[in-house]
């Protein structure tokens, strides 16, 4: 329970602040404010670490720093570009005439679909 709201803290101040972030299993990852590579949250403690310039800390660091954060900035969004890959498939499948292509592409997009949400494990995110 106690991790869970702090799950939610944390994702809170991410949100309000509108600072990207990424989920990858149990962890969160976002720009880092202090060279803008990306560092890695646990959720469940707060606990934080850059690999890059070896900053680290827990959500007071963040909110003491929040002015310094550059948003998304080397931030890769693979959700995003789930979202974007498949709304230009789309776009293509609305735009064919010919129909034995506009199958082929629903294929394609139908197995698109797929795999990017079992490599996204969609289940994990918020
Ligand atoms: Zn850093």
């Amino acid at each position: 329970m106690r991790k869970n709201s702090l799950k939610l803290i944390v994702l809170s101040f991410f949100k309000e602040n509108e600072i990207d972030y990424v989920f990858h299993k149990h962890d969160l990852i976002f720009s880092c404010f202090q060279c803008n590579k990306e560092a890695n949250m646990d959720v469940a403690t707060s606990y934080w670490h850059c690999i890059n310039c070896h900053s680290k800390g827990n959500l007071k660091e963040l909110i003491e720093n929040k002015e310094l954060f550059k948003r998304g900035i080397n931030l890769y969004n693979p959700k995003k570009e789930k979202n974007e890959l498949l709304g230009k498939l789309k776009q293509l499948i609305s735009k064919q005439d010919d129909d034995k292509l506009k199958k082929q592409l629903e294929s394609v997009y139908e197995k698109t679909y797929t795999l990017t949400n079992y490599l996204l494990n969609e289940k994990e995110s918020i």
